[in-house]
């Protein structure tokens, strides 16, 4: 090994010679993108999850995400976007009867195979190679290729009903441009939702602290009647008309 034993190293043991520019195989990348976890790099299993900027993931490998923040460090830069389990849609794919599985298969082979693939558009029955623009719906999750989307024209998704916007379909795997695009959607998304969620939020609290000491009291009323504090209870009843269609109501619940 030399450097041990007072050996001295020869050249080529200590430069490893010009680096094997490897020539980005776009197959390859495309095998990658539609196949593998963007986040722990595993085959794709179901449940499939996508995120908002239309990337591909393995469910448990966000959830593992999310939980572990330190992994973050590694992985921050493909999954930063990602706050929250609601930040990624589970997604409804279609499986292509072609497709021939990957059992007998350790290697791996096949997946370098971008003829087969194990998804495909229910509508026109493309396959999810990498070659074809694919879509899925974030409302519900179903995954189309984008000549379908086109071709429908609906604003129901074609394979459960649910009623879409433009704002929820998302190109999955697109371009540098989709990408861009995604990403401010997702941003005015993230920052309508906070502005809707405060003036909500206030209200459900107001809601709840009306709601609750109201219900406390009806239930605790009956129940304290037999016991010493029946003088004030009784008296609060009295003063109120409304105490005996009340009880009324809450015999039976107790
Ligand atoms: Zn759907």
């Amino acid at each position: 090994m030399g450097c041990d034993g007072g050996t001295i190293p020869k050249r080529h043991e200590l430069v490893k010679g010009p680096k094997k520019v490897e020539k980005v195989d776009k197959d390859a990348e495309l095998v990658a993108q539609w196949n593998y976890c963007t986040l722990s790099q595993e085959i794709l299993r179901r449940p499939i999850v996508a995120c908002e900027l239309g990337r591909l993931y393995n469910k448990d490998a966000v959830i593992e995400f999310l939980l572990d923040k330190s992994a973050e460090k590694a992985l921050g830069k493909a999954a930063s976007h990602i706050k929250s389990i609601k930040n990624v849609t589970e997604l409804r794919l279609s499986d292509n009867p072609a497709w021939e599985g990957d059992k007998g298969n350790t290697k791996g082979d096949k997946h370098d195979d971008l003829q087969r693939a194990r998804f495909i558009c229910p509508v026109v029955g493309l396959e999810m190679n990498g070659r074809h623009r694919f879509c899925f719906l974030r409302c519900c999750g179903c995954v189309f290729s984008e000549r379908a989307l086109k071709e429908i024209k609906a604003e129901v998704c074609h394979t459960c009903g649910a009623a879409f916007q433009e704002d929820d379909v998302i190109v999955l795997n697109g371009t540098k441009e989709d990408v861009e695009v995604l990403k401010t959607r997702m941003e005015e998304r993230r920052l309508r939702a906070k502005l809707e969620k405060k003036p909500q939020g206030h209200q459900k609290l107001r809601q709840g602290s009306l709601k609750k000491p109201a219900l406390i009291l009806e239930r605790k009323k009956p129940a304290l009647l037999p016991g010493a504090q029946v003088g004030p209870t009784a008296a609060t009843v009295s003063s109120s008309g409304s105490w005996k269609p009340r009880a009324r109501v809450l015999v039976p619940l107790q």
